[in-house]
């Protein structure tokens, strides 16, 4: 298989995980608790590589962390996927469903340039955009 964005489908990267887990015999641990952990464990790690980054400035901050910030965004990914793997999510089907769901919330012409939550926004000019 070609691992690149645009070759390789979801259900194939969840396949070779399944075999990666299976392997290891690691599925006995992915509980949707521990994995749902594991994902926010991973998430934070992310999120620590651009820990101290000026907002003006290159992110990350140290240039070596590129390579790491990759493989973060990667662990992401794989324990998303085992979540979804384990709770029989169907990933595409639920975020198309959310993108629908979004886009009731978030209709383009009253939020269009704007930042604030569904319950912020109010339909007068006054609100800073
Ligand atoms: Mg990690």
């Amino acid at each position: 298989m070609d691992w690149q964005d645009d070759r390789c489908t979801i259900a194939e990267i969840k396949e070779r995980l399944k075999h990666f887990n299976q392997e290891r015999d690691w599925e006995q641990y992915h509980g949707p608790r521990n994995l749902a952990m594991a994902l926010s464990v991973e998430a934070g790690e992310l999120l620590e590589l651009f820990l101290w980054c000026k907002d003006d400035g290159p992110q990350p901050a140290v240039a070596s962390r590129e390579e790491r910030v990759a493989e973060e965004a990667a662990d992401v990914l794989i324990c998303l996927l085992n979540f979804c793997t384990q709770s029989k999510i169907d990933l595409s089907a639920a975020v198309a469903k959310k993108i629908e769901k979004n886009a009731q919330k978030y209709p383009v012409e009253k939020v269009f340039g704007r930042m604030e939550k569904h319950d912020e926004y109010e339909d007068d000019s006054s609100v800073q955009r």
